[in-house]
């Protein structure tokens, strides 16, 4: 299957052939269409095997495709953001480059995007906050520090993407992620979409999977 033959969506679509990407890669040719129909995904996937577009094209589609989208971004100086999806990563870096990367997938199609990582000072990332956010990237320690602030929410959360979860419980961010998990529940219960892209597979993966995953498709490529 090329892009075109997934139904991702004019806009999006439009913007996959401007990034020249033609061929998807394994990953992306196995993980896309299961998340476009709405499963859950634990994926083993490398870096430079393509995983960011695995997890962000299916996300983008996926707000594009919710006729609730402009009115449920939130935001304004006395009420928190209401993004619809969420995409977790370890490291400033990686957030910045998912950042960037969805951007360009996103481009002109109206879907809001904003980042939020630690190490520098958060009020330029909550001032962005204010304007509504479809898609926000997240490293887990700052968006806890934004949740307990009252300026994120997440209840509205209907995609969550884990990207590197290996390398974030390395770090240490497992109570972190619990916590942004528990906040999350949309009601009604089990309509969250939810990836998880991992390069290995501890014993603790796996119970983030079948803790955070419901009924998943597994794939190793
Ligand atoms: P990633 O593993 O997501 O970090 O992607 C690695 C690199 O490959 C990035 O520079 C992507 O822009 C590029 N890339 C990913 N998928 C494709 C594709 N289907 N066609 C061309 N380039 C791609």
């Amino acid at each position: 299957k090329t892009f075109d033959e997934i139904n991702l969506g004019d806009g999006l679509k439009q913007n996959i052939r401007r990034c020249n990407y033609i061929k998807p890669t394994p990953i992306q040719r196995h993980a896309i269409p299961i998340a476009v129909a709405g499963r859950d995904l634990m994926a083993c996937a490398q870096t430079g095997s393509g995983k960011t577009a695995a997890f962000c094209f299916p996300i983008i589609s996926g707000v594009l495709k919710d006729p609730l989208a402009v009115t449920r971004r939130g935001g304004g100086v006395s009420t928190a953001a209401c993004p619809l999806a969420l995409i977790l990563a370890p490291t400033r870096e990686l957030s910045c480059q998912i950042y960037e990367e969805s951007k360009k997938f996103a481009y002109k199609t109206g879907a809001q995007i904003a980042v939020a990582y630690g190490g520098t000072p958060i009020y330029q990332q909550l001032r962005r906050l204010e304007k509504g956010v479809d898609i926000l990237v997240a490293t887990p320690g700052r968006l806890v520090d934004m949740v307990e602030r009252a300026r994120v929410s997440l209840g509205m959360i209907k995609y969550l993407a884990l990207d590197e979860a290996d390398r974030m419980l390395d770090m240490g961010f497992e109570p972190q992620i619990r916590k942004i998990v528990e906040q999350m529940d949309m009601p009604p219960p089990g309509t969250r979409q939810t990836m998880l892209f991992s390069a290995t597979f501890p014993d603790e993966i796996q119970r983030l999977a079948s803790d955070f995953l419901s009924d998943y498709v597994f794939l190793a490529v």
